[in-house]
C-alpha cells in the first residue's frame, strides 16, 4: 500500500521527478525538467527587485517556463508513454499503477474490484462499485462503474436451474409470459422448473444511490406456493 505517501498534489519538482521515473519515459522526463526550470524561473522572478527592468524580463521568462510545463504536460497526456495513475475505488485511493492511457488505467481499476470486499444483503441485488483513475503528472482522469451481480442461488437439483417462462405461474402476455416493459427496457421474470426459484432480469434498473437509470440487474426470489405447485405438477406429469 502506497496510499499514505502518495501526495494528492505535486508539491514540487522533487515529487514530480519521483513520480515520473524511470528514464525510459522521455516525455515524463521532459515534463520533470520543465517543472524544474519553471520553479527556478519563478524563484528568480520572485527574488528580483520590484519595479526593476530585471523583474519585467524575469516575469516573461517565468511565464514562458509555465507555458513550457503545460506543453510538456499535454504532450505526455496525448502519448501512450507509461505514467503513474492513482487508483480509487468507492472514493478511496488504494494503489498506484503504471499505464499508457486513462483507458488502460481504468481497465486495471475495473479488474481490481473484488466482490469479496463487498457484503451482500439478503435481497440479492446487483451492487455498483465506482472506480476512478487520475494521473497527477498530466491531470487526466477517468471513471467507471463496475456492476457486481449477485451469486446465483444453488438449485435443489444436481443439473442446476432450468429457467422457464410458464404463463400459468408468471402471468403477463400469453405470447410473452413474464415480460413487462419498464422505462426504456424490460423486466423479464423466469422460474426454475427444478426448484421453483425466480430469476428477475431488469434492463431498466436504477441505482438506488445515484438514480442512474438504464442498468441491467439480475435478482433472485425464493420459490413461492404458485411456483412450488407448478414444479410439483411437472414432476407429476413426468411420472
Ligand atoms: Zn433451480
Amino acid at each position: 500500500m502506497t496510499t499514505q505517501d502518495f501526495h494528492p498534489h505535486v508539491a514540487d519538482a522533487h515529487d514530480a521527478a519521483r513520480i515520473m521515473a524511470p528514464a525510459t519515459t522521455p516525455l515524463a522526463d521532459a515534463l520533470g525538467a520543465a517543472i524544474e526550470a519553471a520553479k527556478a524561473a519563478e524563484e528568480a522572478y520572485q527574488g528580483s527587485e520590484e519595479g526593476s527592468p530585471e523583474e519585467t524580463a524575469l516575469k516573461l521568462v517565468a511565464d514562458q517556463a509555465d507555458d513550457a510545463v503545460e506543453a510538456a504536460r499535454t504532450a505526455l497526456a496525448k502519448s501512450d508513454e507509461e505514467r503513474t495513475w492513482q487508483l480509487t475505488e468507492e472514493g478511496e485511493g488504494y494503489d498506484t499503477e503504471k499505464a499508457g492511457s486513462a483507458a488502460e488505467a481504468l481497465d486495471i481499476a475495473r479488474d481490481n474490484v473484488d466482490r469479496d470486499n463487498y457484503g451482500y444483503s439478503n435481497d440479492q441485488r446487483t451492487l455498483y462499485v465506482d472506480v476512478r483513475v487520475n494521473c497527477e503528472a498530466t491531470g487526466e482522469e477517468a471513471e467507471a462503474t463496475v456492476a457486481l451481480e449477485p451469486d446465483e442461488p444453488e438449485c435443489g437439483e444436481r443439473e442446476g436451474h432450468d429457467w422457464k417462462s410458464p404463463w400459468s405461474v408468471l402471468g403477463g402476455l400469453k405470447e410473452n409470459p413474464g415480460a413487462w416493459g419498464h422505462g426504456g427496457g424490460v423486466v423479464v421474470k423466469e422460474v426454475c422448473a427444478h426448484c421453483g426459484r425466480y430469476r428477475v432480469t431488469d434492463t431498466w434498473a436504477q441505482r438506488r444511490d445515484t438514480g442512474v437509470q438504464g442498468l441491467t440487474e439480475v435478482k433472485y426470489e425464493d420459490a413461492d406456493e404458485t411456483s412450488s405447485e407448478w414444479v410439483a405438477s411437472l414432476a407429476g406429469d413426468a411420472e
